[in-house]
C-alpha cells in the first residue's frame, strides 16, 4: 500500500510528491520500499540482485528489495537474516540520498602478470586480458573477494557498462595468505590500449560498499563511511 503513488496499480512505479501544497518550489518526496522479485542466485558467485534504488535522487522512485532472495541468501552464507535485511535497506537508501560504491583507480604498469605491483593493472598484448590485484578475505573455509571491477570498465573502451563484457574472472596467482590475489579477467573485446587506469570497487566495511563483508555480523558493525554523510542530498535535486 502506498499513499499518492505514480500508478495506483504498481506500487513500483514510485510516488508523486508529497507537498503539493506547499508554498515551497522544492518538491519532496516520500521513501518509497517495495519488495520485489530482482534475479540472479546467491548460489553462483555474486550474482544475485538483493536491492535496486532505482534513482540516486530522493525523486519518488521507489526502491526494489527482494526479501525472498535477501531472507534466502542469508540462509546460504550462514549470515543473520536481520542484519542483511536491513544492511541492503540503509544501501539503498544511501543510493537514493545520491551516495555511490567507494572505488580505486588502479593503474596501468607494463610488468608480467605475475609480478604486477600491489594495487595495479596490466593486460597481456592482443588478448582480451587484463590482470588486476583483488583484495580477498577467508569466510567459512571460502576465499571472497572484496574487490571487483566497476560494472562499465570505464576505461577499457568497447567493454562497457554490465558483466556481460566481462567473460570470466578468477584468482590467477595468490601469492600467500588470503587477503589479496591477482585476478585474470578474460573480457568480449579488445582491450584500449590507452587505458591508463581502471576503477575497482573497493570495501571500506562501510553500508555503501559494492558487497558486504560476510564477516560483519552485528548490526552495530554497519555504518555509512562518516566522510561519505556529508554528501548525502535528501532532497530531489541536488548539487
Ligand atoms: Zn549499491
Amino acid at each position: 500500500m502506498v499513499a499518492n503513488p505514480r500508478n495506483p496499480a504498481d506500487p513500483a512505479d514510485g510516488v508523486n510528491r508529497h507537498n503539493f501544497n506547499s508554498s515551497s518550489t522544492q518538491q519532496t518526496f516520500a521513501l518509497v520500499y517495495v519488495n520485489r522479485s530482482l534475479g540472479g542466485d546467491c548460489r553462483i558467485g555474486g550474482t544475485a540482485t538483493l536491492g535496486m534504488a532505482g534513482s540516486n535522487l530522493n525523486d519518488g522512485t521507489a526502491m526494489r528489495l527482494d526479501g525472498t532472495q535477501i531472507s534466502e541468501c542469508a540462509q546460504i552464507i550462514q549470515y543473520p537474516a536481520n542484519v542483511l535485511h536491513a544492511r541492503v535497506t540503509a544501501h539503498e537508501t544511501g543510493h537514493t540520498f545520491g551516495l555511490g560504491h567507494p572505488i580505486r583507480s588502479a593503474p596501468y604498469v607494463d610488468a608480467p602478470p605475475l609480478v604486477l605491483p600491489p594495487d595495479t593493472y596490466t593486460r597481456a598484448i592482443d588478448v582480451n586480458t587484463i590482470y588486476v590485484w583483488y583484495g580477498e578475505y577467508l569466510y567459512l573455509g571460502n576465499i571472497y573477494r572484496s574487490e571487483v571491477v566497476v560494472d562499465g570498465v570505464f576505461d577499457l573502451v568497447n567493454n562497457r557498462a554490465d558483466r556481460e563484457d566481462i567473460l570470466a574472472q578468477w584468482a590467477y596467482f595468490r601469492p600467500g595468505g588470503y587477503d589479496a590475489a591477482i585476478y585474470q579477467i578474460d573480457l568480449r573485446n579488445p582491450v584500449d590500449t590507452q587505458a591508463n587506469r581502471i576503477l575497482v570497487q573497493i570495501q571500506e566495511r562501510y553500508i555503501m560498499d559494492w558487497t558486504g563483508r560476510f564477516t560483519l555480523q552485528a548490526l552495530t558493525d554497519w555504518h555509512f563511511n562518516p566522510t561519505m554523510l556529508p554528501r548525502m542530498c535528501v532532497k530531489s535535486t541536488c548539487p
